[in-house]
């Protein structure tokens, strides 16, 4: 139960004065649904309201706060004229200019010959001083209602800052003092304020420097989110790990015969990986691992193996991977060697339906089909296994991290083995995963030539052509990759469309074919049929090739609008190409106009093939906010937290919920009460719950 002392802080923003429904729309909308919501959304900037001594002391075009006496009132001969009122004190005049003023109120607020606190930006109207639409007009003795600094809060359309502005003010007001979480030690050493404190600085944050991620509040803020994700996400570990799981210990038979139907050696790290996969299903706890590895870097035949040993137990495995396409290659990969090894192994995706579908669930059911490979299909329920002992997830870079507890729950004490092709920078995967265990598949397999990346001018396409032309005398097969444009899927086909036409006027039909993603299934199978092992030398793509396909002769990728794609995607689309044994070419098409962004991307790429260098410079180039920003990536959010620039503290936070945890497990002790305060302010309940004494 969360405690007492934070109930003001989980109501709704309707508690506020002055919120009723329309302004909680816009509250919600900008910051979210609850008064908490409103301490999370820190400001953007700040104004200085440049307290001035005198109206001549006001300068033009700076923002200024002053008082002087009401002198006039200049009423507009017609309503398209605005409403003037003189100001005056020893120094000069100064006009406050109003447009379709509501003269009661402009009456009101500045009463002839009385003292007024005025605050706006400053103007030259001729020569004169003019503020238009002052910010703020005060009675003179109310002058200190004019903050001296004003935070600027990211607004939505229809909420004034003003609004925001009291609202968040009126949240602070409820915000309590709560006891301390962190250790007094570091709290000193950081030089860090309070909670509270800290809170108040951020919001009213004296100069521009305080505005900084980097300033002692807002470390101390940045931390506190970090730490109740990382205690949270140790509490629930040690709790899976408590959980038990089974002893998994094959004979070995099964991956023998696969082994010897393989056409090459395991490489290195394929080895280690397996071993490391062996030990923790060969413990009694649940195994939750991590295979990290660039595209091409053999995962498929390690999730295989790791599959073949709980069959020899007499298990069950399934394999999920995330498109229809890529699903179908690992079952191609798999299925002879399941063959070999005399293991049953289907295949199930959307595209399976009617009596085919109906009795491969029949058979899967009663544990005849040995071995699944499939795609969300695999979910639905009427997917029942006999006894599924192993879920091997291919997240590609989609982090689909509930998707994966749906389809360990067909089971009971499922293996879990996570593949991912894009390495996820350290920070990241703490921040998602806290300490789950990875193995990295970092040797390519031997025979692999480098791919070598050229980035080239859009107008000089011609000249690229050509070259492909040469080249596919020789026999060369060639993605060509199309834009991806953001805001219609069918402008990307277009493009994909336009370029195929071309492509196929130049060098025939048979010898051009055609992939996009609204393309049925069985239409995109036969282009892609003739890519690989038909006469076409030419497979015009948009992104669906990403995690498509292999076709080990391709030797060539061109990417067209090459800026307009992320790093990490760019990463992987070149994945596709340098498989077999043939030198590789990229060509990046870019753009005559480039952000200096995108710029530095493609100049990465250019540079280095490694994975996990470009996943780092790619969190450094987005920034975290970007990576994380995305719903579907399934990667926390931090409210307080950028993880591209609080990296450090991230690490920091790990290491202390790990001693917290070893001193005091179930945070039973005075410190570990205050830390569960902690994680109600950040809304981690959940792992509360899985203490002894949630
Ligand atoms: P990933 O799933 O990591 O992208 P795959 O598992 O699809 O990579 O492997 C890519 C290709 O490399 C496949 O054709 C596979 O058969 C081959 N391969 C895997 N391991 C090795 C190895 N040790 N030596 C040679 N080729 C390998
Ligand atoms: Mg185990």
């Amino acid at each position: 139960m969360r405690p007492e002392i934070l109930f003001p802080l989980f109501t709704p923003v309707t508690a506020l004065k002055g919120v009723g429904a329309r302004i909680a729309a816009l509250l919600e909308k900008a910051a979210g649904p609850k008064v908490v919501d409103l301490l999370w959304h820190l400001p953007r900037e700040v104004i200085d309201r440049g307290e001035v001594e005198s109206v001549q002391a006001a300068l033009p075009d700076r923002i200024a706060t002053l008082s002087a006496i009401v002198d006039k009132h200049e009423p507009p001969a017609d309503r398209k004229r605005p409403y003037r009122v003189l100001l005056r004190d020893e120094t000069g005049f100064v006009t406050l200019v109003f447009f379709h003023a509501d003269k009661r109120y402009v009456g009101s607020v500045l009463p002839e010959g009385e003292r007024v606190a005025v605050s706006g930006r400053v103007e030259t109207y001729g020569s004169r001083k003019q503020i238009v639409h002052p910010d703020y007009i005060v009675p003179a003795d109310k002058r200190d209602e004019i903050p001296r600094i004003e935070p600027i809060y990211p607004l939505t359309a229809g909420l004034t800052p003003k609004v925001i502005h009291k609202h968040v003010r009126q949240a602070l007001d409820l915000a309590p003092d709560l006891p301390e979480w962190l250790d007094p030690a570091y709290l000193d050493r950081e030089r860090w304020p309070g909670w509270r404190e800290a809170l108040e600085t951020a919001h009213a944050p004296s100069s521009e420097g305080a505005l900084s991620p980097l300033s002692p509040a807002r470390k101390r803020l940045a931390y506190d989110e970090l730490l109740a994700n990382q205690l949270a996400l140790a509490i629930m570990r040690r709790r899976a790990k408590r959980q038990s799981g089974r002893s998994v210990q094959g004979d070995k038979r099964l991956r023998k015969k696969a082994l010897s139907a393989l056409p090459f050696e395991l490489t290195g790290s394929q080895i280690q990986a397996l071993q490391e996969i062996g030990a923790d299903m060969a413990a009694e706890t649940r195994m939750l691992r991590l295979l990290q590895g660039d595209v091409g870097s053999g995962k498929t035949v390690v999730a295989l193996m790791a599959m073949l040993n709980v069959i020899e137990c007499g298990g069950q495995a399934a394999l999920m991977a995330p498109t229809e396409i890529l699903a179908r290659q690992h079952f191609e990969t798999i299925k002879p060697l399941a063959d070999a090894a005399g293991v049953k192994a289907a295949v199930l995706t959307g595209r399976d339906k009617g009596k085919g579908r109906a009795a491969l669930l029949e058979q899967l059911a009663r544990g005849e089909i040995q071995l699944i490979v499939g795609t969300h299909a695999l979910f639905q329920e009427e997917v029942i296994f006999h006894r599924l002992m192993l879920a091997v997830v291919d997240e590609q870079h989609r982090f689909g991290v509930h998707q994966r507890l749906n389809l360990a729950a067909k089971g009971k004490a499922v293996d879990m083995l996570v593949m991912t092709a894009t390495p996820i920078p350290r920070t990241l995967m703490m921040s998602a995963y806290g300490d789950l265990d990875s193995s990295r598949l970092t040797d390519k397999p031997p025979g692999r030539k480098p791919v070598k990346t050229v980035v080239v001018a859009a107008p000089r396409v011609e000249e690229v052509v050509a070259g492909i032309e040469r080249q596919m005398r020789e026999g060369a097969k060639i993605y060509w990759v199309c834009p991806l444009v953001e805001e219609s899927e069918t402008s990307d086909m277009a493009a994909a469309e336009a370029r195929y036409a071309d492509l196929r006027a130049r060098f025939g039909d048979e010898k051009t074919a055609l992939v996009h993603g609204r393309m049925k299934g069985p239409d995109k199978d036969a282009a892609m049929a003739r890519f690989a092992d038909g006469t076409a030398q030419i497979l015009v793509a948009t992104t669906v090739i990403e995690v498509g396909v292999n076709v080990p002769e391709a030797t060539v990728m061109v990417i067209e609008h090459a800026e307009r794609f992320g790093l990490a995607q760019l990463h992987q689309l070149r994945g596709r190409i340098g498989r077999g044994d043939k030198a590789s070419t990229c060509i990046l098409l870019r753009s005559e106009q480039m952000t200096e962004t995108a710029r530095e991307r493609l100049k990465t790429l250019a540079e280095t093939e490694d994975g996990f260098v470009i996943a780092e410079k790619d969190l450094e180039l987005r920034g975290a906010g970007e990576i994380l920003g995305s719903r579907q990536s399934g990667l926390p959010v931090f409210r307080l937290a950028d993880i591209a620039l609080h990296g450090e503290l991230m690490a920091v936070a790990h290491d202390d919920s790990r001693l917290i945890l070893e001193r005091d497990p179930e945070l039973e002790g005075e410190r570990g009460r205050r830390l569960r305060t902690l994680l109600y302010l950040f809304e981690r309940d959940a792992a509360i719950a899985t203490l002894r004494s949630g």
